[in-house]
């Protein structure tokens, strides 16, 4: 184990080639995802590629089978090695349904604050002897002392925007007020590492978006390590300083938003995170390849490609007079019509047939050419090429 008076700084999370089967369900295979103090990983994948075991895996609520799970430099898993959760310092905020119903906003926030060994104490031994950001992690002795407590629930409370609430009842709430209770809850310890599993899914759509918002400042504020597992791509591309991609149990690519975005390793995750489509290439290698949207530049055009990936956002449109000529127009620019359109109000989804019967989209502006209109359509920016 890894000693925090060591010289190094230790990683604030470290998951090294960590397997989990359930029978014959292998849920994780050789995942392995390193997390510095302070940074916000959002762990996205489809529902049952494992995110939410990976997360237990951490907590301490599932034993891993192999590899090993570091916590601030300590060891808390290895095969034949489990820690249990109180024992992690690890603070989790669940789906939904959270708070404890029969307490009030303030008793539900204080509520870690009052059990042993998970206060201010253990969050500043975990990171690695520093106090916290706020100042308020310095409270020694043998507890929080019941001022202290109080104030480190008001703080909490406005952190997640509930200054003053702290009498209602839980059922007096929102949801998403319940939400931000829950998370509160989770931060008051001051907890070097919180883990947020789909925080967000039971709330509508506005909702969601300035939740996430208050929620990233609120972690930020409190200076801790936060992973978060979403099957939502907007969510994990808005929020996270980095992404990690997860299929089948194993983790696909990791890196910030616009590397996964920009350069996704494979066309699985290009399709997973955002709108994709594979384009087939008719011919050449290098990097330049003809596909029947004209020729395409490409990162990796070795003999194998086979597809390039293409974003909706690098086709471009002009309106065709009829000869197929337009001045306006990329080179390469082929015909198309415009089968269907997606209108979205600040942007609009274009499906277009191209020569030989097959269709690509393209994303316009807020106004889009009609059904019918006959275009010229042409690639723009650099694709990543498939086998
Ligand atoms: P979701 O987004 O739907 O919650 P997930 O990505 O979080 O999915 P997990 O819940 O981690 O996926 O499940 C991964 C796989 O392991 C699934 O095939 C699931 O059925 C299986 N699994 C998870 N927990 C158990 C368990 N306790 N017993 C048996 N199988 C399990």
């Amino acid at each position: 184990t890894t000693d925090a008076r060591s010289t190094h700084v230790p990683h604030a999370v470290e998951v090294v080639g960590v397997s989990k089967a359930f029978g014959a369900v292998t849920a994780l295979e050789q995942v392995s995802l390193t997390l510095d103090a302070g940074e916000f990983v959002a762990v996205l994948g489809p529902s049952g590629c494992g995110k939410t075991t990976l997360l237990r895996c951490m907590a301490g609520f599932e034993r891993i089978d192999s590899g090993r799970v570091a916590l601030g430099g300590r060891a808390v898993a290895l095969p034949g090695i489990h820690l249990p959760p109180h024992r992690r310092h690890v603070a989790v905020v669940p789906q939904e349904g959270a708070l404890f119903p029969h307490l009030s906003v303030s008793e539900n926030v204080g509520f870690g604050l009052a059990a042993d060994g998970f206060g201010a104490r253990a969050g500043r031994a975990l990171r690695g002897g520093r106090p916290g950001r706020d100042g308020t992690g310095g409270t020694g002795g043998g507890g929080v002392r019941a001022g202290a407590r109080a104030a480190r629930i008001e703080e909490c409370l406005e952190m997640v925007g509930l200054a003053g609430m702290g009498s209602r009842m839980p059922h007096e709430l929102s949801g998403g007020q319940q939400q931000r209770v829950a998370l509160a809850r989770a931060l008051a310890p001051h907890p070097p590492l919180v883990l947020l599993d789909e925080p967000f899914s039971a709330l509508d759509a506005s909702l969601r978006t300035e939740l996430r918002a208050d929620v990233r400042t609120a972690l930020r504020e409190a200076g801790a390590t936060a992973i978060l597992v979403t099957h939502d791509q907007g969510e994990a591309l808005s929020m996270a300083d980095r992404v990690a991609v997860m299929c089948d149990g194993r983790l696909r690519q990791v890196g910030t938003p616009e590397e996964v975005y920009t350069t996704p390793v494979d066309a699985w995750v290009a399709t997973f995170v955002g709108e994709a489509e594979l384009l087939e290439v008719t011919q050449g290698h290098g990097d330049r390849l003809d596909t029947p949207l004209g020729p395409v530049s490409v990162l990796d055009g070795g003999p194998a490609a086979s597809h390039v990936v293409l974003r909706p956002e690098q086709v471009h449109l002009v309106p065709d007079r009829g000869d197929g000529l337009s001045a306006d127009a990329g080179a390469g620019a082929v015909r198309t019509v415009v089968r269907s359109v997606d209108f979205h109000g600040h942007d609009a989804l274009v499906t277009l047939e191209l020569p030989g019967g097959r269709t690509a989209r393209a994303r316009t502006g807020a106004h889009p050419p009609r059904p019918g209109e006959r275009m010229l359509a042409w690639v723009e920016g650099v694709c990543r090429a498939v086998p």
